[in-house]
């Protein structure tokens, strides 16, 4: 398919207009919204930065350590990063991260391309992100409905409410704080949001469940869990006592750590408890897996395929895994076609790798339910405008995937469009029980 054909401007133009379900995000709302002053470090927030930095090659002219920092200086003037920042520009613009950028320019700023003028011109009139109007109408304009938002809340201010949620925010709860725990600090500090003490693992549980349970009564949705940073996902599943064992030697000694992979039986049986809670709770769990942010990762760790134990031990628990799993896309689909308690979730995606997440989602139509699909999750950070960039990317690949299919004869126009509203809002809508209507178009 050409990405200008008659059918693909239709669905395009069609799919503008729908309300998207946003699976994931890291942004507390205007509070948290940047201060914008100067262009690059607004225009370069994000994951640009990766493939600025991925540019760098030892030896580099004009390379500096604190790159990213310095990019990101609003009080370095323009005119003083523009040399470095054109020089690397030019090696990488036509990534999908610097997609997002030049749809900022263009589409807020309407500036046809990256130059010092352009950034001079813009340098007066950045958004304000910070005024809640200002907000608001930039998820209003991308057609943002509701975020699922992954944001590390002061756990005891959210549950006591001295901590209120954005408006269109629903909170995940984020997993690796209580089965990474490595110290007795760790321990003590988790116990306290619940003004408890704990001195063996059964209280530690107890404290954990409780902790969950209240975060969920003040209206989080689900667990996420983003430990293939710095784990592998290959959970095993030890016998309770070489978990107790290594919690008591962690509990006796308030000046030791455990190690790693020393501490791994302990939180490869903590995981299995907590998704025993989240069964209990009837809280869906988010998953990451595939490609991390940043550079230097290492990426075997991660592919979702390490999970299978996990998927199959745990099967009245609902899955919605990460990223496409990019870049195994076969294992993903594999998965998804294969366990009625998994979901797939192409949060990041379309901006990791836009091709790829439309051959994901044309080959998924064919081989998955198209109701497994939950179809975009901007997961940015407070500089919105970046998440509303992605989402034009996203609906451009969501378009592309289903315009290819139109062509090939599979489906019609008319299911096109309905599948469409199904993988960006009616799917996530009922998976998260989030409550809207159903968007029918
Ligand atoms: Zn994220």
């Amino acid at each position: 398919m050409s990405a200008r054909s008659a059918v693909f401007t239709r669905l395009r133009e069609a799919i503008e207009a729908y309300p998207v379900i946003d699976c994931h995000e890291h942004t507390i709302g205007p509070r948290g919204a940047p201060e914008n002053r100067e262009p690059i470090a607004c225009l370069m927030a994000g994951y640009v930065i990766s493939d600025l930095l991925a540019v760098v090659y030892p030896g580099f002219e004009g390379a500096r350590p604190d790159l990213e920092t310095y990019l990101l200086d609003q009080s370095v003037p323009t005119e003083e990063k523009w040399p470095l920042l054109e020089r690397l520009w030019r090696q990488m613009e036509h990534t999908a991260y610097a997609r997002v950028t030049k749809r900022i320019l263009r589409d807020v700023y309407g500036e046809a391309e990256l130059s010092l003028a352009a950034l001079q011109r813009i340098r007066g009139r950045l958004l304000n992100l910070r005024d809640p109007a200002v907000y608001r109408s930039v998820l209003d304009r991308a057609g943002i409905r509701c975020r699922l938002v992954d944001i590390w809340p002061d756990m005891k201010a959210f549950i006591t409410g001295r901590q209120e949620l954005y408006e269109r925010d629903r909170l995940l709860i984020s997993l690796p704080a209580f089965h990474a725990v490595r110290t007795w600090q760790n321990v003590w500090d988790l116990a306290q949001v619940v003004d408890r003490s704990v001195t063996s693992l059964d209280q530690y549980l107890e404290v954990c469940f409780e902790i969950i349970r209240r975060m969920k009564e003040r209206g989080a949705i689900g667990l996420k869990d983003q430990s293939a940073y710095s784990r592998t996902l290959a959970y095993e599943n030890p016998p309770r006592a070489d978990a107790e064992r290594l919690f008591n030697a962690m509990m006796a000694d308030p000046r030791g750590a455990l190690g790693w992979p020393e501490a791994k039986p302990l939180g490869d049986w903590l995981f299995h408890r907590f998704l025993e809670m989240a069964r209990e709770l009837d809280l869906p769990v988010q998953l990451h897996t595939g490609h991390m942010a940043g550079i230097r990762n290492e990426i075997a760790k991660t592919n979702a395929v390490l999970l299978t134990p996990v998927l199959e031990l745990h099967r009245d628990v609902r899955f919605d895994l990460f990223h496409g799993n990019w870049p195994y896309m076969g294992e993903y689909l594999y998965l998804g076609k294969n366990y009625p308690n998994v979901r797939l979730d192409l949060c990041w995606l379309h901006i990791i790798d836009p091709v790829y997440a439309r051959n994901l989602l044309r080959e998924g139509l064919g081989a998955v339910p198209h109701a497994k699909f939950h179809a975009f999750g901007g997961d940015y950070g407070d500089d919105i405008l970046h998440a509303a960039a992605h989402l034009a990317i996203a609906r451009d690949v969501v378009a592309a995937a289903l315009a290819d299919q139109v062509e090939e004869g599979w489906i019609e126009e008319g299911e096109a469009l309905r599948i469409a509203a199904d993988w960006l809002f009616n799917n996530p809508n009922e998976f998260f029980r989030l409550g809207f209507e159903r968007f029918e178009p």
